[in-house]
């Protein structure tokens, strides 16, 4: 179960949650394992108080070079030495609002990687290509421009996250069985590409609109292998609700 925080939470703020979430979970330890994804500002300080057993940290961004003249940037390198092991990469709000093409998230990508960063690649079709019945033709392009160039041994490295664009921060979820669907279709892919080890071995996430209340059937589904949560992960006992799904 992955927290992306997005653009919220001021430094202190921030800290504050992280704590929390950590405190929750060392003592009622979660069956699963559990990565917070914060503002780069937040990473060094966060990781501080994070107990890394417990809790993952991870950036929700990296730039698409390695270093040098580009202001305002921050390198896969720089996430890297702040204690962050993972790394966002893909969400369709960056897509979107950033204009983050296929070819760019390669590069970042191959940068996270070569960092030693694990990346949470995200993917997911948006309402009109849903309604067009075209879902697993984006999905596919998705993985098929940014990561299937990678070797096996570096894909292991990739968290596959699901998140229909229709459902995030909207209050829309994918039905259990649609994102089952999807999500079959994703490791089928995976399969096709690097044989049915590495996609039974790849994690899955779903991401959309995920609470407390439907995370228990979304996790209950084979191909589900968890969650990336977005404004659930902004309150520990919503965050850590999801979290106890696992235990269901
Ligand atoms: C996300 O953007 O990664 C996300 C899943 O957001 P939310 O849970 O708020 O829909």
């Amino acid at each position: 179960v992955a927290g992306n925080w997005k653009m919220n939470l001021n430094l202190q703020e921030g800290l504050a949650l992280a704590k929390e979430v950590n405190d929750a979970l060392a003592a009622d330890k979660p069956n699963c394992d559990v990565i917070i994804c914060t503002p780069f500002i937040h990473l060094a300080s966060v990781a501080g108080v994070l107990n890394s057993q417990l809790v993952g940290l991870g950036a929700e961004n990296c730039a698409d070079k390695e270093k040098g003249a580009y202001t305002g940037e921050v390198s896969a390198e720089m996430v890297k030495s702040t204690g962050a092991q993972y790394v966002i990469l893909g969400h369709s709000e960056r897509r979107e609002y950033y204009n983050e093409t296929p070819e760019i998230l390669k590069e970042k990508v191959l940068l996270a990687l070569k960092n030693g960063l694990k990346v949470i690649f995200c993917i997911g079709e948006t309402l009109a290509e849903r309604e067009a019945n075209k879902q697993n033709d984006v999905v596919k392009a998705e993985l098929e421009g940014s990561v299937f160039n990678l070797s096996a041994e570096e894909f292991a490295n990739v968290i596959v996250a699901y998140e229909p664009i229709w459902a995030i921060g909207t209050g829309k979820t994918a039905t259990a069985e649609q994102a089952e669907e999807i999500h079959a279709f994703i490791r089928s892919a995976i399969a096709e590409k690097y044989g049915n080890e590495v996609a039974e071995n790849t994690s899955i996430l779903y991401g959309g609109s995920a609470k407390p209340s439907n995370a228990p059937e979304l996790f209950a589904k084979p191909n589900i292998d968890g969650g990336l949560i977005g404004g659930a992960a902004l309150k520990c006992a919503d965050f850590k609700g999801i979290i106890d799904a696992w235990k269901k």
